[in-house]
């Protein structure tokens, strides 16, 4: 099977670069092990930290060379961003954010947080125009939303917020099992007329209240009932994420993949590549655990396989490792040196990651592959936390990545 180009990971930074390609005419492949960090996002993207005011180059400009972002080159960025922007929108994922600077967001802990593009329907403000009063809306027996703990926080702030309980019987009926009253499930109810009637009694509880806040449990394909949901209350709202699964990392996730399988692009869900076969200095086909002996051949490779999390980098006591070809990973000293003891502290693991040169090719045995490229959490030299660059990496390497196997056609 000959495609132009092979991405292997089908997350944020995979689905990105595959529907940069695609969107060129590329006949591409996307094979991807199983579930993405995209389910567990907040619906907003990270870019950089920033102080109060400054803008995205400015903190840039801090970060050592060996940083993604520096290795891409500190004046692409802003046309990375905006397209990063324009591949969402035109997969139907409608976003905010400006291209230089910080919005805030709210997180499922009530603290504010910075961020780069936010879904149109989450909480984003900016500083001065923080929320009047505040009615946090919890849907009753959800445990992994907590009406209380978010308003206290806020109240913390400075902001008055008030909490209500909210039903409709549906999500009462998920009560019955514990385990099914989680987010996924109750974005599955509302729709149409449930969403109707929640707004119901949610407009009933928030006479006196200048903004509503939400659990993001709305709209698991498409951001329609999040809208509706909007629109059907009498006062300025808007969502926060919940505890894991969420439902708009969810709709993120599925809405990259429609729109790369409409452009034409092969989506081989759980599989797991495991090997590859290099001839030359160049990679020309890699293997799949479903699929045999059947070689996956390209002109061009891309490693999209996520951090620690997703698999994409494994270790063991002595060694970290890149398992599907072994390539050159960057880490340093010792196993008790990967971690740092204080868990608030910035952790050392979180830098390791897949070796590249300034056009993201990877190495092997300190040869460069000149088809392979790595992209997103899978690089190194990003300390995502604590400089809180976590989707940003991810977004703007995938579309370089593209840019360059475009660019060499
Ligand atoms: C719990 C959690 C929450 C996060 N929330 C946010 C957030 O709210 N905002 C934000 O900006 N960032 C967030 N991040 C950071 C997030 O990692 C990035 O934003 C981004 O989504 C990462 O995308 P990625 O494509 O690089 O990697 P991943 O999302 O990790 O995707 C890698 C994919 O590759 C697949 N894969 C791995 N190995 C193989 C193989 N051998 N064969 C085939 N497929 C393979 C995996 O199964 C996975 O699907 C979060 C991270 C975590 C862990």
């Amino acid at each position: 099977m000959k495609y132009d180009d092979i991405i292997i990971g089908g997350g944020l930074s995979g689905l990105l670069c595959a529907i940069s390609l695609a969107e060129k005419g590329r006949k591409c492949l996307i094979i991807s092990q199983g579930q993405s960090t995209l389910n567990f996002s907040s619906g907003s993207f990270e870019f950089i930290n920033t102080e109060e005011g400054e803008d995205f180059e400015h903190a840039i400009a801090a970060l050592p060379s060996r940083h993604p972002y520096q290795k891409i080159g500190v004046d692409r960025l802003p046309r990375l961003r905006t397209s990063v922007a324009g591949l969402l929108d035109r997969a139907g994922i409608r976003t905010v954010g400006e291209n230089e600077r910080n919005h805030l967001r709210i997180t499922p802990f009530g603290a504010l947080k910075q961020t780069w593009l936010s879904l149109a329907e989450m909480t984003h403000f900016q500083k001065d125009e923080l929320l009047g009063r505040v009615l946090v809306v919890d849907i009753r027996g959800f445990l992994d939303f907590n009406a209380s703990f978010i308003a206290s926080s806020l109240g913390q702030m400075g902001i008055q917020a008030d909490t209500c309980e909210v039903y409709v019987h549906e999500t009462e009926r998920l009560r019955d099992n514990a385990s099914e009253f989680r987010s996924a499930n109750i974005a599955r109810v509302f729709n149409g007329y449930t969403i109707d009637r929640l707004a119901c009694a949610i407009n009933e509880k928030a006479t006196d209240v200048d903004f509503i806040l939400l659990p993001a449990v709305f709209g698991l394909d498409k951001e329609e009932p999040a809208r509706r949901m909007l629109e059907k209350l009498n006062k300025p709202a808007a969502f926060i994420p919940t505890m894991s699964p969420s439902v708009p990392g969810i709709r993120l996730q599925r809405l990259l993949k429609q729109r790369f399988i409409s452009l034409g692009g092969m989506f081989l869900s759980a599989d797991t590549v495991c090997g590859g076969e290099i001839v030359d200095g160049r990679l020309v086909s890699v293997r799949a655990l479903n699929h045999g002996d059947t070689r996956f051949e390209a002109e061009n490779f891309i490693f999209a396989c996520g951090s620690f999390f997703s698999n994409g980098l494994k270790a063991t006591q002595d060694k970290i490792y890149e398992p599907i070809l072994g390539l050159d990973v960057d880490y340093e000293g010792g196993h008790g040196e990967w971690f740092a003891p204080d868990v608030y502290a910035e952790q050392p693991y979180m830098s390791f990651g897949v070796r590249t040169d300034k056009r993201l090719n990877v190495s092997l045995d300190g040869k460069t592959l000149e088809n392979a490229y790595a992209v997103g959490q899978l690089l190194s030299g990003a300390s995502p936390i604590k400089s809180g660059c976590t989707g940003g990496v991810s977004a703007v390497s995938a579309v370089y990545a593209a840019d360059i196997i475009l660019n060499q056609q």
